[in-house]
């Protein structure tokens, strides 16, 4: 196992606009680290670098104690586990996963004993004479790994492994995955456009967008103190809500209305002008529910349309965005990947709320989780 260093890593292609621009990411030995971000981002091409499969421009890949820039991809002792799985159709299961050790001239001995071992680690034993097309997904998916790990490689690198795979599947293969990590404690890198896998699989996650790194974080501080708006509407689903605010004093005023922020967060935006104010739908309930009627965070507004889930309810309130801060929105929804980011409020209620469609609702926000972000920049100011 190793740490592998990514020194100001720059990838171009030709002389266009550079894949991947200026990152740097320390990643610990035996860490689980993600590399997420919409399509076009530079992911693949920085998981291709560490392995590779792609020449870097400029910068330093070192891993373990060697730089290794300039090393052929069997030189790296890295194991890929591809989309596809690049398993052999005419080979066992039991060929496949000893294909890599076959290939470096092991003997039978020990070629049997690191099947029988992996085999048995990834729960495969009883499958070792089958052909990879009589498995299901996931099975393949684990020979796929079993191959990886016979071959006692510094770190794994996986590339968008689920993407192929059903819902249900996926989602077990994930909690596979992250218990097989965790036990073998190998270091680990993932690339995935699902920000369900890049916040329950990862350790810390790497969100990138167009090239850049935006933030390098476990997924509790991804999720609780994004560093700009891209990151805030990436991650979280339904996505937070954006709304143009400005503060006054200690107070927050929305289109809605207004409500109380405190000292320390109002301190940090005030006299700023027109700011864009993040806040996710789970952070809003109806305040008869919340017991907050009359709060000084509870404002009035006209709900236009009500979901209602059973467990939960979502409410949809229409508001006006200034130029200004619409403008911003449509560049975010551009690099979310054209994923829309409409100019109503939703706010996820208990599905004990009695709130209706065309109702004056009273809404309580939690105010200790609003963010302000900067609309120029984007940056979170809180
Ligand atoms: P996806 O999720 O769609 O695979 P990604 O985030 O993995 O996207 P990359 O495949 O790393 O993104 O691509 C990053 C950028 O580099 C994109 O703009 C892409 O068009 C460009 N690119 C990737 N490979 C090549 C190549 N071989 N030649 C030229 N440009 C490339």
């Amino acid at each position: 196992m190793a740490a592998i260093s990514l020194r100001n890593i720059v990838k171009k292609y030709g002389d266009g606009f550079p894949a991947v621009n200026d990152v740097s990411i320390e990643i610990a030995d035996g860490e689980f680290v993600i590399l997420v971000g919409p399509s076009g981002c530079g992911k693949s091409t920085l998981l291709r670098m560490i392995v590779g499969l792609e020449d870097i421009t400029s910068g330093d890949m070192v891993i373990g104690d060697r730089k290794v820039n300039d090393l052929a991809p069997r030189e790296r002792n890295l194991a890929m586990v591809f989309q596809n799985y690049a398993l052999y159709p005419h080979l066992s299961v039991y060929e496949n996963i000893a294909f890599p050790l076959r290939l470096a001239g092991a003997s039978d001995e020990e070629v049997d004993e690191k099947v029988r071992n992996a085999s048995r680690t990834l729960e495969l034993d009883e499958h070792l004479e089958r052909k990879p097309g009589n498995l299901s997904g996931g099975q393949r998916q684990r020979v796929a790994m079993g191959r990886a790990i016979v071959r006692d490689a510094d770190a794994f690198l996986f590339d968008e492994p689920l993407s192929n795979l059903d819902a249900k599947l996926r989602g077990q293969m994930r909690t596979e995955i992250s218990r097989l990590q965790k036990r073998l404690g190998i270091t680990t890198v993932y690339v995935t456009h699902d920000q369900t896998e890049a916040m329950t699989l990862g350790d810390r996650v790497a969100v990138l967008k167009r090239g850049l790194l935006q933030q390098l974080a476990t997924p509790r501080e991804l999720y609780e103190n994004p560093g700009n708006l891209f990151v805030a509407g990436f991650i979280g689903s339904p996505p937070m809500n954006f709304l143009p605010a400005e503060v006054e004093g200690t107070r927050l005023t929305l289109p809605f209305g207004s409500v109380e922020i405190g000292e320390e967060k109002a301190s940090r935006a005030r006299d700023r002008g027109l700011l864009i104010a993040g806040i996710r739908p789970e952070h809003f309930e109806d305040a008869a529910i919340a017991d907050k009627q009359g709060s000084e965070s509870s404002f009035t507004a006209t709900v236009e349309v009500v979901e209602w889930l059973g467990n939960e309810t979502y409410a949809y309130i229409p508001f006006e965005a200034p130029e200004e801060v619409q403008q911003q929105l449509k560049q975010l929804e551009q690099d979310l990947d054209g994923e829309s980011l409409r100019t109503q409020l939703v706010v996820t209620l208990d599905g004990a709320s009695r709130i209706s469609e065309g109702d004056e609702a009273e809404i309580w926000m939690d105010a200790s989780r609003i963010h302000l972000f900067d609309p120029a920049t984007g940056e979170n100011l809180t």
